[in-house]
């Protein structure tokens, strides 16, 4: 019987390892600094089997002869991206924690053209002087922004609600947490700003008002109650100390482009109908319902967003020319109303039968024997902070595997290459297609067989 002294005298060096000829091959490839990384690190996890003692002279002989591909098993962890794509299969639109917003194609071939190379990004090419960045996306904002007055046949017409194309402008910062502090800090410093209690909630990635509030140097007044706030709240705290009575400032969030109510969706505002309603600020993000890149956007009237952009905040809070070149094809595509081509769109207009439809083939190509399936009815949420009742119909894939349970089952898949992202409910994995990109379903369905066989 081998002592752990004798057993630890078995283990290699790192450089009787480097000298190996299968780890030697890993060197030419790789270089020799990362592959004595991964050595070291695979003769650290022996030694801590050892001193557990879950090794004897057996197991050990048979562990070291697997050390050349433990080692590269380490090496091409250390070399692989961590940031990865996976399949959302949760049917959560918006998804925080999956980076929100896929992008457009087109979103990302612009950003491909133009930050390989060099950019106008601040150059006025008329000129050939310097320019602003914000240029790329003001004139389409304004044009978005202007909605069906924009129309052909609707010139003339005026709705005293809405300002005129000229007066609305936006800018561009980092997230929309950072536009509500540049709005707050801008507008309000050394002020109170009236809020109804209704709206101190918490977003998720944990954005809370009062916090901003705080650190953009405005004063919070809370009005009303959780539930219920009237006029006559809001009039007894109007007093000299306010800053946000007039202007009006909404935090929208979302910030929904187009009109949701042709997806059924019918108490979350859009941008338009806010400033329609007569907000004359209106912040949200960039990576939500809008469909593009993560971004803050304040849109709202010309000469407070003027001074906006005059705050020095703004300089530490701007975006990169990644950010305006995402930006500017997504709005571009809105501007020609070719929904089809931002992803978030596409994903909620996707009628439920044609969800059932993918479910069904993707289904039949599952192999039978230890998974039992069932495609039923259910939700998909639109996420992303907005309206809590913002769900759409959809159609699930319910399974089981006859020797997982539905957690260990759900970690499998997360464990696949892609990672596949499922729900776990009643002690069933449930897959809703309607986030899967169509292009993804024939990989889903290769991943669960594995699992499954
Ligand atoms: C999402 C959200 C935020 C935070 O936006 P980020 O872009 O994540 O910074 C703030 N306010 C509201 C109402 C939101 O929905």
């Amino acid at each position: 019987m081998k002592t752990q002294a004798d057993l630890y005298r078995e283990l290699p060096s790192v450089d009787e390892l480097l000298r190996d000829q299968e780890i030697v091959a890993l060197v030419v490839q790789d270089g020799q600094a990362i592959v004595a990384d991964a050595c070291r690190a695979v003769l650290g996890s022996l030694r801590d089997e050892i001193s557990a003692g879950h090794l004897d002279g057996s197991k050990l002989a048979f562990a070291l002869s697997g050390i050349p591909s433990a080692v590269e098993g380490e090496l091409r962890r250390a070399l692989g991206y961590s940031l990865r794509p996976v399949i959302n299969a949760t049917g959560v639109i918006l998804h925080t924690n999956l980076g929100r917003a896929p992008l457009a194609e087109s979103a990302l071939e612009h950003i491909r053209e133009t930050a390989g190379a060099y950019s106008n990004l601040e150059f006025d090419l008329e000129s050939g002087e310097r320019g602003k960045r914000d240029v790329h996306v003001d004139r389409l904002f304004r044009r978005l922004l202007l909605g069906d007055d924009a129309e052909p046949g609707s010139a003339g017409r005026t709705r005293a609600s809405v300002p005129t194309r000229a007066l609305i402008s936006t800018i561009v910062v980092n997230n929309n947490a950072a536009a509500v502090l540049l709005a707050l800090n801008t507008l309000a410093e050394g002020g109170e700003v009236v809020v109804s209690r209704g709206e101190l909630v918490e977003i998720g990635g944990s954005f809370r008002i009062p916090d901003v509030m705080a650190k953009s140097g405005a004063v919070l007044r809370e009005v009303g109650t959780t539930n219920r706030t009237r006029i006559a709240d809001y009039e007894r705290a109007i007093g000299e100390r306010t800053k946000l009575k007039v202007p009006l400032m909404e935090d929208l969030g979302s910030g929904a482009l187009f009109d949701l109510r042709a997806v059924g969706i019918n108490d979350e505002p859009g941008v338009l109908d806010s400033l329609r309603a007569g907000v004359h600020v209106v912040t949200y993000s960039g990576d939500k319902l809008l469909g593009g890149p993560q971004a803050g956007l304040i849109s709202g009237r010309e000469d407070l967003v003027k001074k906006m952009r005059g705050n020095s905040l703004f300089r530490a809070l701007r975006v990169d020319k990644l950010t305006y070149a995402a930006l500017e094809a997504t709005l571009l595509a809105y501007v020609k109303r070719d929904d089809e081509a931002v992803p978030v769109l596409r994903m909620m207009s996707l009628p439920k039968a044609e969800v059932a439809r993918r479910a069904q083939a993707l289904v039949s190509k599952l192999p039978t024997g230890k998974l039992s399936v069932e495609v039923i009815d259910g939700e998909s949420l639109v996420g992303g902070g907005s309206a809590p009742s913002a769900v759409l119909p959809t159609t699930l894939i319910a399974l089981t595997c006859s020797d997982l349970g539905a957690k260990d089952f759900a970690s499998r898949l997360r464990a696949a290459n892609p990672p596949v992202i499922a729900r776990v409910e009643e002690g069933r994995v449930l897959l809703d297609l309607r986030t899967v990109l169509p292009q993804q379903d024939e990989t889903l369905a290769r991943t669960l067989g594995q699992i499954a066989t």
